[in-house]
């Protein structure tokens, strides 16, 4: 072997494309903060310098993970032009550490990343943030405020999907979504901002003919041809059940997969708290239970039927 190939570098390949995940949350996060910020103070305009720090944050956050994620698919030789390959992993290592990995600019990753991470819209949007990006940071053009408007509810929206996008990759922070990433508080403050849930119930209205109101943030944009929510990104695949702890219905677990398990671990993104989901071979419902409590995947509600319920 030439060059250090995917397989032969894993570990190393594992490791720095996961700290870039992780940064890439990081940005997301920031950005989430800076519009949430926004959504607080009613009638301070979504200005300039807000816009700006937001398409910053979000840029770089695409960046981070289109490169980690074809990294960790494709190699260094994915990454990097042939004459910056690392020859070895220990060469790899080195050069990590010093900080001279020199990789492809975005452009060029941009299509490889495409195998991984989203789809056609999830990179239509991702042209529209580039593009604002260019307009705000190079030119600091004037925005009037329909465009303001506009731009906020675009942000918000680009970065509910750069999240999306995200977690529908495996075995990383990002599993359980956006509300693990940015926590319940900011999620929520994030997406029930009336002007934003609005122009999603608008934009869900022209999509599919009436919306059903969202269980998760409320909003009358969940579409039920697609099974999702085009507000919040919330889809019935993706089910949160009452929290046994802290009683909100914040409790992740993996849906789709349970009925071929006895049990699937579930969290809470409220209170922490941790413990299993499991599907009742009777009536088909999820319920949760304790860490230590599991006996058999049949519910107290059909355990009981015809004696004290
Ligand atoms: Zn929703
Ligand atoms: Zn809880
Ligand atoms: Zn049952």
């Amino acid at each position: 072997m030439t060059d250090v190939g995917a397989s032969q570098s894993q570990p190393v390949t594992d490791e720095i494309s996961s700290a870039m995940l992780h940064n890439s949350g990081l940005f997301l996060k920031k950005a989430a903060e800076e519009i949430a910020g926004h959504n607080d103070a009613h009638d301070k305009a979504f200005d300039v310098d807000c816009a700006t720090l937001t398409t910053v944050f979000m840029q770089v956050a695409v960046e981070l993970a289109s490169t980690a994620l074809v990294l960790k698919h494709e190699g260094f030789a994915g990454v990097t032009r042939p004459k910056n390959c690392p020859a070895s992993i220990a060469d790899a290592k080195a050069l990590w550490k010093s900080g001279n990995i020199r990789t492809l600019n975005f452009e060029d990753i941009k299509p490889k990343a495409a195998r991984y991470l989203g789809d056609a819209t999830f990179w239509s949007a991702v042209d529209m943030l580039q593009r604002s990006r260019n307009k705000l940071v190079h030119f600091h053009s004037p925005l009037i405020e329909g465009d303001r408007i506009d731009l906020r509810y675009e942000v918000t929206h680009v970065l509910l999907q750069v999240i999306a996008a995200l977690c529908k990759t495996e075995d990383h922070q990002f599993a359980f979504g956006a509300m693990e990433l940015l926590g319940l508080e900011l999620f929520h403050r994030l997406v029930r901002f009336e002007p934003y849930q609005e122009r999603s119930a608008a934009r869900a209205r022209e999509i599919g003919p009436q919306p059903h109101r969202c269980g998760c943030c409320g909003a009358k944009a969940y579409l039920r041809d697609e099974d999702t929510c085009i507000a919040c990104g919330y889809s019935s695949d993706e089910i949160f059940l009452r929290c046994p702890s802290c009683h909100d219905r914040a409790v992740f677990y993996d849906h789709l997969n349970l009925e071929l398990n006895d049990w699937l671990e579930a969290h809470c993104s409220q209170c922490r708290w941790k413990g299993k989901a499991v599907q009742c071979s009777s009536c088909g419902d999820d319920y949760l239970i304790d860490e230590n409590e599991w006996r058999c995947r049949i519910c107290r509600g059909c355990r009981g039927s015809g004696t004290d319920r």
